[in-house]
C-alpha cells in the first residue's frame, strides 16, 4: 500500500469531524451513536479517495449512478466495502443494480421492484428501502406518502426483497432545521408501516451534509453525507 498524501490525510480528518458531529447529534437526542451509521456518498469522487477512507475504517459508501458504482466496485474489489445505491434507478438499469449493493435506498415503484427482482440472485435477498417523496415535490422521485402502504405491501410479499425501511430526500432549505418536520414525517410513516406489515423495518435513511443533525435527532440510522466528507463534488460530465 502506498503512503497517504496530504489531500488523503485531509480527507480522513474530515471523516473524523463528520463522525464526531453525528455522534454528538445522536447523544444530544438521547440515542446510541452506534445506531446512526455514516454512508459516505462517493458519487463523482475517485476510487482513490474511497480507498483512503476505507483504511480509516469507513466501510459504507453511497453511489447515485449505477454504471459509475459498478466501475468503482470492480476497481476496489479487494476491499471489504458495503455499497449503497442511493440514486434513482431507471428500469432499464435494474439488471446492473440488482444484487450489487448491500442496500438499495431508492426503490420507488412497483415497476422498478419487478424489474429488479428478475435479476436478484436466488441465493440472496436484496435489502431495500422505499424512497418517499415527503415534500410532494414534482421534480423529485419517490413514492407519495399516500401510495406508500400499498407499494410496501407488494414489496414485502416479494421473496427477493428484504424490506429494510424508508428513505427520503426532503425539500432543500438553506437552514437544515426547516427539514426536520419532513424527517419526523418519514419516521412516523415508518412507525405506521411497521404495525401494518408486522415487519421490523429498522432503517431510516435520511440526512445529508446540510441537515444531518436534524435527521439524526429524528431517528436516522443511515446518514448519507457527501460534501462534508469529501469536499465539493466534481461536476458530472454530460
Ligand atoms: C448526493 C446525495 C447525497 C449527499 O449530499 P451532500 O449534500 O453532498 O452531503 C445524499 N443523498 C442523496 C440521495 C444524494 O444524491
Amino acid at each position: 500500500m502506498t503512503a497517504m498524501d496530504d489531500s488523503e490525510k485531509a480527507l480522513v480528518e474530515r471523516l473524523h469531524v463528520v463522525r464526531d458531529r453525528i455522534a454528538h447529534a445522536a447523544r444530544s437526542a438521547g440515542r446510541d451513536p452506534q445506531e446512526a451509521r455514516l454512508v459516505a456518498v462517493s458519487k463523482l469522487q475517485p476510487a482513490r479517495a474511497i480507498a483512503a477512507l476505507a483504511t480509516a475504517g469507513q466501510c459504507d459508501f453511497g453511489e447515485s449512478y449505477v454504471q459509475e458504482a459498478c466501475a468503482k466496485q470492480a476497481e476496489l474489489s479487494h476491499l471489504a466495502l458495503r455499497w449503497h445505491c442511493i440514486g434513482h434507478v431507471q428500469t432499464n438499469k435494474a439488471k446492473n443494480a440488482a444484487g450489487r449493493f448491500q442496500y438499495i435506498h431508492s426503490l420507488d415503484s412497483l415497476k422498478l421492484a419487478q424489474a429488479l427482482r428478475r435479476h436478484i440472485p436466488i441465493s440472496r435477498r436484496q435489502q431495500a428501502l422505499i424512497q418517499v417523496n415527503v415534500g410532494d415535490e414534482s421534480q423529485k422521485t419517490g413514492v407519495r406518502a399516500e401510495e406508500l402502504p400499498v407499494l410496501a405491501e407488494h414489496i414485502a410479499r416479494m421473496p427477493e426483497f428484504e424490506l429494510a425501511g424508508l428513505m427520503c430526500l426532503p425539500p432543500f432549505f438553506d437552514n437544515g432545521a426547516r427539514a426536520r418536520p419532513y424527517f419526523a414525517l418519514l419516521r412516523e410513516l415508518c412507525e405506521r408501516l411497521r404495525i401494518r406489515l408486522g415487519l421490523a423495518l429498522p432503517e431510516l435513511s435520511m440526512g445529508m451534509s446540510g441537515d444531518f443533525a436534524e435527521a439524526v435527532a429524528e431517528g436516522a440510522t443511515l446518514v448519507r453525507i457527501g460534501t462534508d466528507v469529501f469536499g465539493p463534488r466534481p461536476s458530472r460530465r454530460p
